[in-house]
């Protein structure tokens, strides 16, 4: 079993930021990092605008590189998933079963998107948007005569929409709400911004009913259907 002062479980910039406070403050104390990810903590909005348009790599969006690590002496556990906590003894144990006995935890295990419970929401060809191994799935499926639907019209929604336009892809956004961005524009400045996406190229699909993916190949998802009247 080894042992540590400070356990930042996450990975993401929250415990980025701070193991680096933490470092400052204790320079003789033992600091790991522990996350779910395959990769040092990096940029996550990039991930719908310059690492989906394939602008960026990830060297270019993680906050820190190896090195950074090694020279404060943090200690970076990857691709290993804290899976159980015991408050009482102070340790946790990893999916690759190893026990880590600490301190203090600090947990920031970051969110998720909230996952569709509709018909075919489990078929291929349906994406979510988190990490940097989703990014690279969209972004690989993405390019001239392909076809998306985005559902969702907030900020994430509306920057995938504009990537995969800008990488030739035709698509159709859309919203529960009456208009994009429902949670913080009215229904001028969004009526303003809507008209703009559209010029770009980007359907906007005024939809009332839960969407629901509708399977014509076995196991692949080909199309959405909206309402009882539309098919994107
Ligand atoms: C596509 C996209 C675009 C965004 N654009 C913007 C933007 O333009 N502006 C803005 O302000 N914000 C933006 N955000 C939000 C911003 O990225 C988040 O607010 C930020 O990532 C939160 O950081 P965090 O460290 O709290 O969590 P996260 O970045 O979510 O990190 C949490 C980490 O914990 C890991 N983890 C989960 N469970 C475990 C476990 N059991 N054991 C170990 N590790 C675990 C996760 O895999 C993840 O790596 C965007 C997010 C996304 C996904």
């Amino acid at each position: 079993m080894t042992s540590t002062k400070h356990l930042l479980i996450g990975g993401g910039l929250a415990c980025s930021q701070a193991a680096k406070m933490l470092r400052m403050k204790e320079s003789g104390s033992s600091i790991t990092l522990t996350s779910k990810e395959l990769h040092l903590p990096y940029d996550r909005p990039p991930l719908s605008k310059e690492l989906l348009r394939g602008e960026k790599s990830i060297e270019q969006v993680i906050y820190d590189p190896p090195r950074f690590f090694e020279d404060k002496n943090i200690g970076v556990i990857l691709g290993n998933p804290v899976v159980a906590l015991d408050t009482h003894v102070k340790t946790v144990e990893l999916a690759g079963g190893e026990v880590i006995q600490f301190e203090k935890a600090f947990i920031a295990t970051g969110g998720d998107p909230l996952r569709l419970n509709i018909p075919g929401a489990k078929l291929a060809g349906v994406y979510y948007l988190r990490t940097m191994e989703d990014a690279r799935r969209i972004a690989s499926e993405a390019g001239p005569g392909r076809r998306a639907v985005v559902i969702g019209a907030g900020f994430i929604g509306m920057e995938v929409a504009a990537s995969l336009t800008h990488a030739g892809v035709d698509v159709t956004v859309i919203e529960t709400l009456p208009h994009i961005w429902p949670r913080f524009l009215d229904t001028t400045l969004a009526k303003y911004v809507q008209d703009h996406c559209e010029t770009r190229g980007i359907r906007l699909c005024d939809r009332r009913q839960t969407p629901r993916a509708a399977r014509s190949r076995p196991r692949s998802l080909c199309a959405y259907r909206i309402g009882y009247a539309n098919r994107v």
